[in-house]
């Protein structure tokens, strides 16, 4: 069984995710952090953001392997744990424009099928319910106003030890809001069939509950 978490950015969207797979003892998949690892692995290899020649022979030879470790998710990259280095702000800046890369899609999309494949996940990204399982038993579409998504960026910033201002914030997140829908291929974008949650007055508890009994009722 798949269940399919889209919507924007820092909606609250991984951590929901993630605390409805633990509840319901199903595989967590952040594609958002496989992009992030594509990311990285461009801008180590100093490689040019576009379908060329050096990025399609990267994709060629990659391997990328999301892990499980006790409470953790862990993202390997070519062998290493790249877990951390995937939030970092140079990433940040360049992933949605890789990520526009059709290349670079079609490749990650084969190895987010193979994962969930065999077993129950809860998928969470951009284009999940449309574009990666059309057929996801159960979608939801996140979304929160900019005010309250921008004070929940400034608490991971300053995990981070970065300072930046909410309206500074505020501007990120519209800019990716814009670049994610605008995009040509997978843009952000509500399936037909998707739940849609607005977390701007919810708790994350609040969140995950209401999402739990939705996934009880539609498969029991
Ligand atoms: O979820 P997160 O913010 O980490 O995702 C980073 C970026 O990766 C998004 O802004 C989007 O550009 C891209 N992404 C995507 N498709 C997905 C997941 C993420 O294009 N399924």
């Amino acid at each position: 069984m798949i269940i399919a978490i889209d919507g924007p950015a820092a909606t609250g969207k991984s951590t929901t995710a993630k605390a409805l797979a633990e509840r319901l003892g199903f595989t967590y998949l952040d594609t958002g952090a496989m992009y992030r690892a594509i990311t990285l692995l461009i801008l180590q290899k100093k490689v040019q953001i576009g379908e060329n020649f050096a990025l399609i022979s990267l994709l060629k030879k990659f391997d990328l392997k999301i892990q499980q470790h006790e409470k953790q998710i862990l993202v390997i990259l070519n062998g290493e744990d790249v877990s951390n280095e995937i939030r970092r702000l140079d990433v940040t800046k360049y992933v949605s424009e890789v990520s526009a890369l059709s290349a670079v899609r079609k490749s990650l999309v084969k190895i987010q099928r193979k994962i969930a494949k065999d077993q129950n996940c809860v998928v969470e990204g951009r284009d999940i319910g449309t574009i990666v399982f059309p057929d996801a038993e159960v979608k939801f579409y996140v979304v929160a106003d900019y005010d309250v998504r921008a004070k929940r960026r400034l608490l991971d910033f300053k995990k981070l030890g970065e300072e930046k201002s909410i309206d500074e914030l505020i501007e990120e997140l519209k800019n990716r809001d814009k670049y994610d829908s605008e995009r040509e291929h997978s843009p952000l974008l509500k399936a037909n069939d998707a739940i849609e949650v607005d977390t701007t007055n919810l708790t994350i508890e609040e969140q995950v509950n209401f999402m739990f009994k939705k996934v009880k009722l539609i498969k029991g």
